[in-house]
């Protein structure tokens, strides 16, 4: 099906400005998607009518809140096909849901002596945390290395398993480079082992369907910002038997059972992850999100990013000292490129002055740089409301600004 842009782009007030003169064209949204007015209605129709706190009211905004926040959870275990709405916790980001594994599975399960793999494509939230947790065991982080194309190494990666390795915690898809990982494979060959697998879907989940059941993955995390939804707001998906062999992440009220000096019981998963009084707005309107993704299908949305994709690295391929970085074969919608003689930050302000907003520098993927030496690079990402004429207008800024120094 072709998607009408038009129509699709009216959904998004932020869209329908000027920036520096000129109109906005906005291709940063690996960093964080755009809104659109149906998530910005219900985080306004929440406060406006239902606000409330949410599982423990008798009374009937309480009913409402509760109902229409356990109403995301059951759209979000479909989304990822989960088979239970208890395997769905939600989190405050990607980067929680790591640190939640990592504090919680890692602390109890990961001891002296193991091994976690990772790959040299993480982003800092899927390498920070794993390096605090070794420190502590005395376990020891493996990397697989990627190649010229950003690609990871799979030979390599085999000879890193052994049955030392208790954890991979790998991205499905790089925010730097775009490339998209064998993520099944990966599962299938560390399981051999005896590992459990993370996959960080950060950057995945706005672009690949996702069916946590297939993929047979023990734990699977995600932003809502990056797919249509409000930031501060992200899913860990876990297996049952994992989520509830592993102890609390936080204490306090809503995660318990029953509260006594003595002794504390903890509530059923997924309460036990979700102490305190939750994200209720934005869990509510980020229902609204996935309905958007729905009802366009990612199938579609996917066919329009990737063909904007092709178009530009077609058309910039004869641009002299144009540089294109991360060439996998396989890729969501991100452009990272350097131009030779310009420092990344330099070409970013110079696409902003014609209105062009893009992200330059290292992208939270400092070894990913190290390993191109590079400092970073300058980042187009689009997404589905992104249209051929601005790719066109991306292509032409950076042909003048190329031509600068080339
Ligand atoms: N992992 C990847 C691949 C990302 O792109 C990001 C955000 O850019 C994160 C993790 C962290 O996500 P958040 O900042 O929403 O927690």
């Amino acid at each position: 099906m072709t998607l009408n842009i038009q129509n699709i782009r009216g959904q998004f007030p932020v869209l329908n400005q000027q920036v520096n003169g000129k109109p906005l064209i906005y291709m940063d949204n690996a960093a964080t998607t755009q809104k659109p007015k149906v998530v910005l209605e219900a985080l306004a129709a929440y406060y406006t009518h239902d606000n409330s706190n949410i599982h423990r009211g008798a009374h009937t905004l309480a009913d409402r809140a509760t109902r229409a926040y356990e109403k995301t959870r059951s759209l979000v275990r479909e989304f990822l096909n989960a088979s239970e709405e208890e395997e769905i916790i939600f989190t405050k980001g990607t980067t929680e849901g790591i640190n939640l594994v990592a504090s919680t599975y890692g602390r109890k399960f990961i001891q002296k002596g193991d091994e976690i793999i990772i790959s040299t494509l993480e982003h800092h939230s899927n390498i920070v945390p794993w390096q605090i947790l070794c420190e502590e065991k005395g376990a020891k982080l493996r990397i697989i290395p990627v190649n010229e194309k950003g690609e990871l190494e799979m030979e390599a990666f085999e000879k890193l398993l052994t049955e030392k390795t208790k954890l991979v915690a790998v991205v499905h898809a790089s925010n730097a480079l775009g490339t998209v990982n064998p993520v099944k494979e990966i599962i299938e060959k560390s399981h051999k082992v005896g590992a459990k697998v993370l996959i960080d879907g950060a950057q995945s989940s706005a672009h690949l369907d996702i069916d946590v059941q297939d993929l047979d993955c023990d734990f699977f995390v995600m932003s809502a910002h990056k797919i249509y939804g409000p930031t501060g707001l992200g899913v860990l998906y876990g297996k049952r038997e994992l989520l509830e062999a592993m102890p609390p992440y936080q204490g306090g009220g809503e995660m318990i059972k029953e509260v006594t000096f003595e002794k504390t019981t903890y509530n059923e998963i997924p309460f036990k992850f979700e102490a305190g009084t939750p994200n209720i707005a934005d869990v509510i309107a980020f229902q609204k999100a996935i309905e958007f993704v729905n009802e366009l299908g990612k199938a579609n949305i996917r066919e329009h990013e990737d063909a904007l994709l092709h178009y530009a690295e077609e058309k910039l391929k004869g641009v002299k000292g144009f540089i294109p970085v991360g060439t996998a074969a396989k890729k969501v919608s991100v452009l990272s490129f350097l131009i030779k003689g310009m420092h990344p930050f330099d070409i970013g302000m110079m696409l902003d002055a014609v209105g062009i907003a893009v992200r330059t520098g290292h992208h939270c993927t400092q070894p990913l740089m190290n390993r191109f030496d590079i400092e970073g690079t300058v980042r187009a990402s689009f997404s589905v409301y992104n249209t051929k004429e601005e790719v066109d207008k991306l292509c032409e800024s950076i042909s003048k600004i190329a031509k600068l120094k080339n």
